[in-house]
């Protein structure tokens, strides 16, 4: 049976009195997410057909690249953007690596498969070395795993949950953005910083939901909540698997987890 040792103090995003503490300041500067989010531009082919044809590499004029990338601090306002329209490319490079070399968590949506991996190929063509390893929170993959909404695209499911969305591109801007309109790329500035707010949003509000490395192994906090690091734990009875049994704690943030014999908490 569930035993209810007190009452839950749910995590509710309403913004009325007992909202959660800002996603920053449970993190407390540590550790240091990143998100971020990278335009990249299509690939530039000769081809014959237009359906249900396949390209060689020898039709390839000029491969896809990278545009430009935002990025933002959890717990910094400013979101950072570089562009090849902006800077030069080296620039635009040179400031990804920094960004990533320095983070702990890499938050995104989609970009463990996508951006991270665009991202790479400009370090390692550009000669550049990895940057030093960090920790995924992928919230494409994340929202597969623990929801069904009717579609995954960012733009619907930050819709859905009423938080900041995507704004919407203009027919053909990336094709003014390619001939370098700078109106155009203003446009596209927006529309990559905007995704970068989203994301963070949508981050902010299902991080109790979500997969997370331990808080702990950048504060030195392992008795804390894993999710946010933070001390306004809640006994909640025990949680079981088929042989064992622990401690069950509910964090103001809203995620679970439970007290391990060394007294270390751990996700649930
Ligand atoms: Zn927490």
């Amino acid at each position: 049976m569930k035993a209810m040792t007190s009452e839950p103090k749910r995590w509710r995003l309403t913004g009325e009195a007992g909202a959660p503490v800002a996603l920053h300041e449970r993190l407390a500067r540590k550790p240091r997410v990143l998100v971020y989010d990278i335009e990249t531009s299509p690939h530039l082919v000769y081809t014959y057909e237009l359906h249900n044809t396949s390209v060689r590499p020898d039709q390839i004029v000029e491969p896809s690249r990278l545009l430009c990338w935002a990025g933002k601090w959890v717990g910094e306002k400013r979101v950072q953007f570089y562009s090849e329209h902006h800077h030069k490319r080296d620039v635009m490079i040179d400031a990804l690596w920094h960004a990533l070399d320095e983070a702990d968590i890499v938050v995104g949506y989609n970009h463990k498969g996508f951006d991270n991996k665009h991202a790479m190929r400009e370090f390692v063509t550009s000669g550049l070395g990895p940057p030093s390893p960090w920790q995924d929170v992928d919230l494409l993959k994340e929202n597969r795993r623990l929801f069904k909404f009717a579609s995954n695209r960012l733009g619907y499911v930050t819709e859905e949950l009423g938080l900041p969305t995507k704004i919407e591109n203009a027919a053909g801007l990336w094709l003014r953005v390619l001939q370098g309109d700078d109106q155009a790329w203003d446009q596209f500035k927006a529309y990559n910083v905007q995704d970068v707010r989203a994301t963070e949003a949508l981050a902010e509000w299902l991080w109790p939901f979500l997969r997370l490395p331990h808080a702990g192994l950048w504060t030195g906090q392992r008795r804390s909540c894993p999710a946010c690091g933070g001390h306004d734990l809640t006994p909640m009875g025990k949680t079981y698997t088929r042989a064992a049994s622990y401690a069950r704690l509910l964090c103001s943030c809203g995620a679970w987890m439970k007290v391990l014999a060394s007294g270390e908490t751990r996700q649930i």
